[in-house]
């Protein structure tokens, strides 16, 4: 049974902004489960509304089997961490992470006991005296972390819980929340705008645009085979290639190449269709030697060389515009060389109208 069941929420804001619309949503007991998309497309609308801090507009939100979509967030049995973390300033550590349990009027004595546990789970244990305002960027997102556990919540909610911290610190702390994830295996449901975070942390990643979600699936299927043109730009720390091609005589003629349709959906793409061809830079192979452009390889000048620590971009100017391809360091072409970019077996994803047809 899933954890989390969202049937068509949809969030209207007085003003009149949809933030969300008529979205479906299922996260599996146990899941790390990522909210993934840019700035406006409706990520901590529907975590708030989750929450219980929005009201929906439409539709229905039930945790564990029960309809919660009228509740208060009190009495939902969810744990929030907000992006500012929203600790007391006037308290110390660890009567920060105690609060929630002096809400729900647990006894002193086992208030503390289980802060303490809580701390000692996040590494606090020497910081519990100070304050907020003498901890560092992490160590004030741990408090966050272990205030929201010590009620032990069924449902884990996180709004952009690293976004506070530096480049460096951020690495860490995100293998220290996925450890912390594995480790207590409760259903969480985080928000992030950065998609290497969400590749990198989720068991599935749901990527919205304007109030609907694109694409549902794991890390590696939302990498490897975007389901639409708008998923395949987001995804990826290098953009993946998009070059647009017409279908002529069952191949796609692009940037110079010629790739064949397979035979299952010639019928969807026909002769005279326009696809955009969309495929990684990680997929491609660059080679020196001329290879047959009616394989599939695209062909262009050695333009830019990008360094990207273990491996570089290499930029390739050809016919249909420039592509991208990623090579080991110390095998980079010179500039101004001719090159071809090989795609792997059925790395080269087909477009129609923004949709994926099919890998080709
Ligand atoms: P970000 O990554 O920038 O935080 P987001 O994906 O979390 O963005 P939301 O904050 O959910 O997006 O906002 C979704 C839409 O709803 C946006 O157009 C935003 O301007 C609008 N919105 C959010 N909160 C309110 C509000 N309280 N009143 C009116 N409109 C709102």
């Amino acid at each position: 049974m899933a954890d989390i069941t969202i049937r068509g929420l949809t969030k209207v804001y007085p003003g009149g902004v949809r933030a969300l619309d008529a979205l479906d949503l299922d996260v599996a007991e146990g899941e790390f489960f990522a909210l993934l998309g840019p700035s406006g497309c409706g990520k901590t609308t529907l975590l708030r509304t989750i929450a219980g801090l929005e009201t929906a507009t439409d539709g229905t939100i039930r945790l564990a089997g029960s309809d919660v979509t009228r509740l208060p967030p009190g009495r939902r049995d969810v744990g929030m961490v907000f992006q500012d973390y929203a600790l007391f300033p006037h308290i110390n550590v660890l009567d920060n992470i105690a609060y929630p349990l002096r809400v729900k009027r647990a006894a002193r004595a086992d208030r503390y006991r289980r802060a303490k546990d809580a701390a000692g789970l996040l590494g606090l244990l020497g910081l519990d005296g100070r304050r907020p305002a003498e901890l560092s960027g992490g160590q004030q997102q741990r408090v966050a972390l272990a205030r929201a556990l010590v009620a032990e919540p069924r449902i884990f909610l996180l709004d952009e819980p690293l976004s506070n911290l530096d480049a460096r610190l951020r690495l860490e702390a995100r293998t220290q929340l996925k450890r912390l994830q594995l480790h207590l295996g409760v259903t969480t449901v985080f928000v992030t705008h950065d998609q290497a975070e969400a590749l990198a942390l989720a068991d599935r990643i749901a990527v919205m645009e304007a109030g609907r979600i694109r694409q549902l699936g794991t890390p590696v299927e939302v990498f490897r085979r975007p389901a639409n043109l708008f998923v395949a730009a987001f995804i990826g720390s290098t953009p993946m290639n998009l070059l647009p091609g017409t279908v002529r005589d069952a191949s796609v003629t692009v940037a110079g190449a010629r790739l064949p349709v397979p035979d299952d959906v010639r019928g969807e793409i026909p002769d005279g269709t326009d696809v955009v061809c969309g495929v990684r830079p990680e997929y491609l192979d660059f080679s020196e030697v001329p290879a047959d452009p009616a394989g599939g390889a695209f062909g262009g000048t050695v333009s830019v060389i990008e360094h990207l620590g273990g491996s570089s971009l290499v930029t390739l100017d050809g016919e249909g515009g420039p592509v991208r391809v990623v090579v080991a360091e110390g095998s980079e072409p010179e500039p101004g060389t001719e090159g071809w970019a090989v795609p792997r077996p059925g790395r080269v994803l087909l477009y129609r109208d923004g949709e994926l047809v099919t890998a080709a």
